[in-house]
Formats: structure tokens, sequence, C-alpha cells
């Protein structure tokens, strides 16, 4: 497992459309590990997509326990393949992401969706999401789809917000450095 360094807005990776993975292979559990291994590094991230460490492949991991937000139950989940095939339901919220960090905004998402997938082996699975685990799983697949959350700000001078606390490697939060 690895630690990954991220790509970060305006890289242009981040604004392309992955592909699907065929086969999980060796290659692809170890982009698992080491997508997991970069979600763990950073305090609060709940998710992260393969072009954020720079790899077209339509993978993700998400543990939303990690944040005060999510359930404490819910555990690592693997979306390889994701697609969401229903939704209902809006919401507005603050989001932010690894890739942008300076900037949070507000942005509509579906409140419910059901999401199909394959797991860390390749065997399907189907899932209904709700609360903050569905505003995660939505942020994820749009990063396969090469968007951001700044792609679905509807005003980007009302809704988008400069970053006032970081999050720190040792779980403190703090100002950004000058
Ligand atoms: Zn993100």
């Amino acid at each position: 497992m690895a630690v990954l360094p991220v790509r970060v807005f305006p890289d242009p990776i981040l604004k392309l459309s992955c592909q699907s993975v065929e086969r999980v292979t060796p290659t692809v559990h170890r982009l698992i590990h080491d997508l997991t291994a970069t979600m763990r590094h950073h305090p609060r991230c709940v998710g992260l997509a393969a072009p954020q460490v720079g790899v077209r492949w339509a993978v993700a991991v998400l543990e939303t326990s990690r944040h005060p937000k999510g359930a404490p139950e819910s555990g690592l989940m693997v979306l390889v393949n994701p697609q969401i095939v229903e939704a209902d339901g809006a919401v507005l919220q603050r989001e932010g992401c690894l890739s942008v960090p300076d900037l949070t905004g507000n942005v509509r998402r579906a409140a419910r969706v059901r999401v199909q997938a394959r797991d860390a082996e390749g065997r399907p699975w189907t899932a209904w999401f709700e609360g903050f685990e569905a505003i995660a799983v939505q942020h994820e697949v749009d990063h396969l789809q090469g968007k951001l959350f700044l792609d679905r700000v509807s005003n980007a001078k009302t809704d988008v917000f400069q970053r006032k606390t970081y999050w720190r490697a040792d779980g403190t939060s703090g100002r950004p450095a000058q």
C-alpha cells in the first residue's frame, strides 16, 4: 500500500472520463489498496477516485465513517465501475474535495441514489444510499466522469467559498499556512 500524491485542479486528468474495468486484476487490486491508503492519510477524507491519483480507471473507495457526519458502522466500500441507476429527492449541501483544496461549494444533489457497481473481487452489488453517504457516492461517481463539485455549483459567485479550516495529518485543524 502506498500513499500517492493527489492531483489538484486544474490538472487535466480530473476533467476526463474514466475507462471501465473489465477484470479486477492484481494491478487493479494494488490501485484499490493505494486509493485506500491515500484516503486514510488525509484526515476526514471520506472517498477517493482513481483520477485523483492519476489513473483513468473507474475505481473509487468510500469510507464515510471517517467523518463525524458519516454513519459510524459503515466500513470501507470499493466501487468498481459504479453507476447511479436511480435517484430521488434533492438536497443542497456544502462539499469539499482533496483535489480542490482551497475551496468549498454549495452543491445540489439527489437525496437518495441506488448504485450498481462491482467490489474488490469483481462481484456485482447494488445498494441504496442516503444522507451523507448519498452525497459522497455521487461526488465519487462524478470524479469518474470527469466532473468536480465546482461543475455542479449553480452560481460561482455566491456558492463557492474560500476554505477556512484545513485538516492536518495528525487530525488537528488550523488556518492555512501563509
Ligand atoms: Zn473529490
